[in-house]
């Protein structure tokens, strides 16, 4: 038996008005003459969080667009760019949802990494740390804050640059930040960190350690989609830690048939991961009985729109294309449907499961 043996986030901070500590935070790992650079999610552009980023010196905001989830050839851009302009930067700095902060890890490690953020979709594969690197979510629910991973759509694949090089060496969680979240979006990327516990705690890697951290972010969960009647402060700081203890909780289990299925309707159709394990676990009833039931209705005690139909009008070839991403995630699969996932879930059982949505 191997034990996972994985890195963390070095350096945490958590409290509404946390990010005021930004400037302190960040002092001592400014090398002279290189600047810090801050990744912020172009919502923010004009926005007043824009104007409280501690700047000093050559230190720039970048508004990065996360219309579209991060691309390997968007992350490369953004890292010649900063090269050419710099040559060296002391950090990066992530301000963002899950697509920020991805973004912010990986221009980090292509920083110091020679060739594509491409050549290491995959595991294990970045051979140098990269900068400094900050995250600041101002969204909950992903656990990209926490994870070792950056997920990326490459030429080939969508898959991660994962490795011991890429979780954040500090971590902010302020969540003040989050506020301003509009409520469809706000559920989406919460979702995304209810499914990591159910997948988790369902799973068939799950421990002690997976439980302890993924039955905290459920209830938590649960204190905000179930239990409330308005959003309030409280559900911000809450969904905040729900995100953080689901991250822990994947991190030492994985995912299973939502993401799995998710990843083929991103690959082919660009859906968002928040909205894409939305639409899938619609129709996991199968896999995750009281999961599924309790998603139901907190999509409709939330009033949420999930859409339906997608796949209405695919060709064979592009439900194929589909099938081959899905099926290529096979230790999502193993923790989904245990070692003999393969008999289980076969291609035309899942032919049919993405013809349903
Ligand atoms: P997102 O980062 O894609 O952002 C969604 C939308 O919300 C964007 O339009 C953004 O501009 C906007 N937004 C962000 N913060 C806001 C705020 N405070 N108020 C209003 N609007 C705001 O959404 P997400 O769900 O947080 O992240 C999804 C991404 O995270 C995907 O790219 C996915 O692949 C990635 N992800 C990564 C990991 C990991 O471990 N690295 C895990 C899960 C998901
Ligand atoms: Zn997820």
């Amino acid at each position: 038996m191997q034990f996972r043996n994985f890195k963390m986030v070095d350096y945490v901070v958590y409290g509404r008005g946390s990010f005021n500590q930004l400037d302190e935070i960040i002092a001592p790992r400014r090398k002279s003459d290189f600047p810090m650079i801050f990744f912020l999610d172009h919502f923010f552009e004009g926005k007043p969080l824009a104007s409280r980023v501690p700047l000093r010196g050559k230190d720039k905001i970048v508004f990065v667009d996360v219309t579209y989830e991060p691309k390997t050839t968007q992350v490369d851009a953004l890292a010649a760019e900063l090269k050419a302009a710099f040559g060296e930067v002391s950090g990066i700095i992530g301000i963002g949802g899950g697509s920020t902060l991805d973004l912010a890890k990986a221009v980090a490690l292509m920083m110091k990494n020679p060739g594509s953020s491409a050549d290491y979709q995959g595991w294990d594969l970045v051979q140098q740390a990269g900068v400094y690197k900050v995250g600041i979510p101002t969204l909950s629910g992903t656990g990209a804050e926490v994870s070792r991973t950056t997920v990326l759509t490459g030429p080939t694949r969508k898959l991660g640059m994962n490795s011991d090089f890429t979780p954040f060496d500090q971590i902010v969680l302020d969540p003040e930040l989050t506020k301003d979240a509009p409520a469809n979006q706000r559920f989406y990327t919460g979702m995304d960190c209810y499914i990591h516990c159910i997948e988790s705690l369902e799973g068939t890697f799950l421990n002690e350690f997976s439980k302890s951290y993924g039955e905290k972010a459920l209830e938590l969960c649960r204190k905000v989609f179930v239990e409330k009647n308005t959003w309030d402060e409280e559900c911000d700081d809450q969904l905040m830690m729900a995100s953080y203890a689901g991250g822990m909780s994947i991190a030492y289990s994985q995912v299973g048939v939502a993401h799995a299925v998710s990843y083929g309707l991103s690959y082919l159709l660009g859906t968002k991961h928040g909205i894409g394990n939305c639409i899938v676990m619609n129709h996991l009833a199968e896999y995750y009985p009281a999961g599924v039931k309790e998603f139901k209705h907190m999509v409709a005690k939330n009033n949420i729109d999930i859409p339906v139909g997608i796949c209405a009008n695919l060709s064979e070839a592009q439900f194929d294309a589909m099938i081959n991403v899905s099926l290529g995630m096979k230790p999502l699969w193993e923790n989904a449907l245990g070692p003999n996932w393969e008999s289980i879930m076969t291609r035309e059982k899942l032919r049919a499961l993405y013809g349903k949505l």
